[in-house]
């Protein structure tokens, strides 16, 4: 029965560690906390994590993905499983189904994805959180979006808080992505007053742990590929703008705390110790044991200088705050990338991480 089965150790063990059927809560007894819950962008590095725990705690997940930069595998271990549905769709295309809750996470996400298709990058996020939003007004449903510290710009406040308006360029390479979610959390706004939708907005801030893919092009997934293979680390410009960076299992724990709270306003969710770029690079190279050097390339345009989260909301009104210390998300990174690096060499494919630059040639936008 499925209370016996074990998930293929030698496949959930290569992308983010073992679950053990038998753990799933079954809410089957307490119909009222068990929800029909849509996750879009499921399939990808976040919204696979927040699969495992919705589907742990028993409720009825459905992904909705195009799998633009998630993947099958991040949510395979799930598929057959009663409570677990995956959708192959473009949240730019409308969609029509019966759910409780929307965690709506579609998006490319990473600077080398969301600039490889501008257009699309700005269809899905502004094109579909408004379907996303019709959808919610339509079932009564209540939708969390993924919003991101991006929303801030290069910002001239710091530490960032929810008050502050952000200092964005509206014509720059990270407009589509920056404005697209500034957009889309105007949309939430406009269809809570009007609407009366119910909304939670979580600006996301840099985020890492196993399933980010190899090609994803941010700074640890690079860094780690990068000592791990004895390449040179590269390090855009001087390496002294600053990120701070949670583990995944925080911010999940976060997004759903936040999602069953009564909060409509945006939260902050990050971890607030704050390194630079070329601190990271050292850390990693040395948790790595890594002969690699580091490469000083041109610094990205418009790149953000200086980026720290302030919880002081999430902690006073959810009690959440990140609990995985750096060295340790980072550890279970790397040997998560490590495992990769052995998958791909035994499919004898070997992706180079990207850098954040512009691609040449017009990548299609339907
Ligand atoms: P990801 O690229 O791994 O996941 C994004 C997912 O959305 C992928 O599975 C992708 O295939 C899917 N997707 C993209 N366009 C779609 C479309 N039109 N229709 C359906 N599915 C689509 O990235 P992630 O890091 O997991 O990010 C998830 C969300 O969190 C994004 O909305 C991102 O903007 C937000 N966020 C992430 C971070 C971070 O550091 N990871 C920081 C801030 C905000
Ligand atoms: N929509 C959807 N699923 C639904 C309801 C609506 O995808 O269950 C889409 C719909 O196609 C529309 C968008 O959401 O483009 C906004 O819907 P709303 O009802 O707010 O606007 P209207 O359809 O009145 O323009
Ligand atoms: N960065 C870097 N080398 C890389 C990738 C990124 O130095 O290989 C820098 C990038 O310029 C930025 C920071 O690391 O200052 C974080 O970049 P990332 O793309 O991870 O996320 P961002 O916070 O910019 O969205």
């Amino acid at each position: 029965s499925m209370n016996e089965a074990i998930i293929d150790f030698s496949i959930a063990a290569t992308h983010g560690g073992s679950i053990l059927l038998s753990e799933v809560n079954y809410l089957n007894s307490k119909p009222l906390d068990r929800k029909r819950i849509l996750i879009t962008g499921g399939a990808g590095f976040v919204g696979s994590h927040l699969t495992d725990k919705l589907m742990m705690d028993g409720h009825e997940v459905t992904v909705v993905d195009n799998f633009f930069t998630g993947r099958k595998r991040n949510v395979e271990h799930w598929i057959g499983h009663e409570n677990f549905e995956l959708i192959n769709h473009d949240v730019v295309e409308p969609l029509y189904i019966e759910v409780d809750q929307i965690y709506h996470l579609a998006s490319p996400a990473s600077p080398p994805n969301y600039m490889y298709n501008p257009i699309k990058t700005l269809k899905t996020n502004t094109i579909g959180t408004l379907n996303m939003l019709g959808l919610a007004k339509r079932v009564g449903a209540r939708l969390l979006l993924a919003s991101t510290s991006e929303v801030y710009g290069d910002p001239e406040v710091h530490p960032q808080n929810e008050e502050y308006w952000g200092h964005v360029n509206p014509i720059g390479p990270r407009a589509c992505y920056d404005e697209g979610k500034r957009v889309a959390e105007t949309m939430c706004y406009a269809y809570m007053k009007q609407e009366g939708v119910e909304v939670r907005v979580a600006r996301i801030f840099n985020t890492f742990g196993s399933r980010m893919h190899m090609n994803d092009g941010r700074v640890v997934s690079n860094f780690i590929l990068q000592a791990l293979q004895g390449e040179p680390l590269t390090v855009y410009g001087s390496g002294s703008q600053t990120r701070a960076f949670q583990y995944v299992s925080d911010l999940v724990n976060g997004l759903v705390l936040l999602m069953n709270s009564n909060i409509s306003s945006p939260v902050n969710l990050g971890n607030p110790e704050e390194h630079t770029i070329l601190e990271f690079a050292r850390l990693i190279k040395s948790l790595v044991v890594s002969q690699s050097q580091i490469q000083f390339l041109p610094e990205a345009q418009d790149d953000p200088q200086r980026r720290r989260p302030d919880i002081r909301k999430a902690k006073m009104m959810l009690g959440w705050e990140p609990v995985v210390p750096l060295e340790e998300g980072l550890n279970k990174t790397i040997q998560y990338f490590s495992r990769e690096l052995e998958h791909q060499a035994n499919n004898q494919y070997i992706p180079k991480p990207k850098a954040a630059r512009m691609k040449k040639g017009r990548p299609r936008h339907n």
